[in-house]
């Protein structure tokens, strides 16, 4: 099963490392052919090396579009090699078998990371190399390709211990890795595709990325897990860098996406807020005058449950605000930015991870989610709803004051973001008590009024913040009575999608307790 290596073809944009490679396959006596700048740094180099188009007897063309689309090429990578036919195909046409193939792709995704326009990005997509890819990749049986340059050492380690010769299963590996490289590709072309042109809809989508890193483990530590990006340059946890403390780990890559979406609900010119997670869901969160405000705010609200948590902030973190968050053990600070400071502080608490984004999601964004059920993956557009786009209607006799109206968008933006069947309790910016994943709306309602209660009594307050709050439900209430749920907590105010066949009923129990109540046309479920 081994195929000892003769000739090579090189043909990569990015150029590092392929001189020196060049250099030990001519050392071990492989004939180089290359394509145009390929050959140039090749031969710059002082080695010997044959242009392609000598080969073919075609110059490179049209900018480069076509310079390896040809039957020698081609034929000289796909021939079966003990097959009669193939060889006297070969003789025939004058075709030179490649043993080796070393290709990598125009930078598409850098192109399209750097925001290049329109032409300048359709340009940068491959045609000749994904073709060169997949026919040696097919062609494993015989050739061996290589796409990547961290493999150009594991490749000469196994030619120098073994004749110039590759082995079936080396060959198998990176066939593998080279279909997995072209199916990335193709996904970064297609999203991107869909994102110029403001494509909401996931049948234009492919699902798909590339591999950042393998997991020490998954949700739990007898399931095996890995991160792929997509490529989209939507600041979050996937394009984040971590300035200090260990790899992420599974939960807490899900719990910090959770966080940071949540949080880039608030515009920072709007004001400081931080939103605390834990298992995906807020068990905090607040804006206020001041960035460590926001923080002490959003703990109030469940200082139990805040321990071990994730914590997004829409501003950059400052000394203040680190001095506070490192008094409580926490698994993970996201925000846009930090201050040097703030990273000294941080840097006390040596497991802390700390991620910057640069600035923060837009929640108006088109682009997908996905999830995987037995057999399948369901994709939709993300929910990409915000309550200042809507037009709240008010159903009942009174309606909202300023404040209440405030506390009910407030509300609402996080009841996008909570399990459903969600329930939150919000006064002056800050959530009071949330109830989440629940079965049931009634029961939502009575844990966030729990909470709130237990809030209430560890902070030593007269009576939990729940009275004269506004109540957000992110779905229609079916009955009134997770609406009376609410007005028993303290509830004066309710934000919901309205709907129910028994919206009259739910209204008329509102009016009765002189609440105001506002449709948002809008449900936010989340399962
Ligand atoms: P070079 O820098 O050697 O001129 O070009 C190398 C790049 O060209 C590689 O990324 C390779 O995938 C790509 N390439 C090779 N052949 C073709 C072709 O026929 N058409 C296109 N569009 N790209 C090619």
């Amino acid at each position: 099963d081994r195929v000892k290596i003769q000739s090579a073809l090189l043909s990569v944009s990015d150029k590092t490392g392929i001189v020196d490679l060049a250099r030990a396959l001519n050392a071990m006596g492989v004939r180089l052919l290359s394509t145009g700048g390929t050959h140039k740094a090749i031969a710059g180099a002082g080695l010997p090396v044959t242009d392609v188009s000598d080969v073919t007897e075609f110059p490179e063309i049209m900018d480069g579009r076509v310079k390896t689309l040809h039957p020698r090429v081609h034929g000289g990578l796909l021939a079966i090699r003990d097959d009669v036919e193939h060889q006297q195909a070969m003789q025939e046409h004058g075709i030179d078998a490649i043993d080796l193939a070393v290709i990598n792709l125009y930078p598409f995704e850098e192109v399209r990371a750097a925001g290049g326009d329109y032409p300048t990005t359709v340009e940068n997509i491959d045609i000749g190399g994904p073709a060169m890819i997949r026919a040696s990749a097919k062609n494993h049986a015989y050739v061996t390709i290589v796409t990547d340059p961290a493999d150009y050492e594991p490749l000469l380690a196994a030619l120098t211990s073994d004749d110039c010769q590759t082995t079936y299963a080396l060959r198998q590996q990176f066939a593998a890795k080279a279909f997995a490289r072209t199916a990335a590709y193709d996904t970064m072309i297609s999203n991107w595709f869909a994102d110029a042109l403001s494509i909401d809809v996931p049948v234009y989508r492919t699902i798909g990325g590339v591999l950042k890193e393998k997991m020490r483990y998954g949700e739990n530590p007898h399931q095996s897990a890995a991160f792929y990006v997509t490529g989209d340059d939507r600041p979050g946890v996937a394009n984040a860098t971590l300035l200090q403390g260990k790899q992420l780990s599974y939960n807490n890559i899900n719990d910090t996406d959770a966080a940071f979406e949540l949080v880039a609900e608030f515009a920072p010119e709007n004001g400081p807020a931080c939103a605390i997670i834990k298992h995906a869901n807020p068990c905090g969160v607040a804006t206020g005058p001041t960035l460590v405000d926001a923080y002490k705010r959003a703990l109030a609200c469940d200082s139990v449950s805040a321990f071990g948590g994730i914590i997004a902030l829409n501003q950059t973190l400052d000394a203040a605000t680190a001095e506070e968050i490192v008094k409580l053990f926490t698994e993970v600070i996201i925000a846009p930015d930090v201050t040097e400071e703030a990273k000294a502080i941080i840097a006390r608490k040596a497991n802390l991870r700390l991620l910057t984004t640069g600035c923060l999601p837009d929640p108006r964004a088109a682009g997908i989610t996905a999830k995987t059920v037995s057999g399948g993956l369901l994709v939709q557009s993300r929910d990409n709803v915000v309550v200042e786009d809507l037009d709240l209607r008010v159903v009942t006799k009174r309606a909202p004051t300023p404040t209440e109206l405030e506390d009910m968008k407030f509300a609402f933006k996080i009841a996008k973001h909570v399990k459903s069947n969600a329930v939150i309790y919000a006064k002056d910016g800050q959530t009071a008590g949330i109830g989440a994943g629940q079965m049931s709306r009634v029961d939502s309602a009575r844990i966030a009024a729990m909470k709130a209660q237990d809030a209430a009594t560890a902070l030593g307050l007269a009576q939990p913040l729940t009275r004269g709050s506004a109540v957000a439900s992110e779905a229609f209430y079916p009955f009134a009575d997770g609406l009376l749920a609410a007005i028993a907590a303290g509830a004066t105010a309710v934000i919901q999608p309205g709907g129910s066949m028994r919206d009259e009923e739910v209204i008329a129990a509102a009016d009765e307790h002189d609440v105001a109540m506002v449709f948002t046309g809008i449900r936010h479920f989340r399962h």
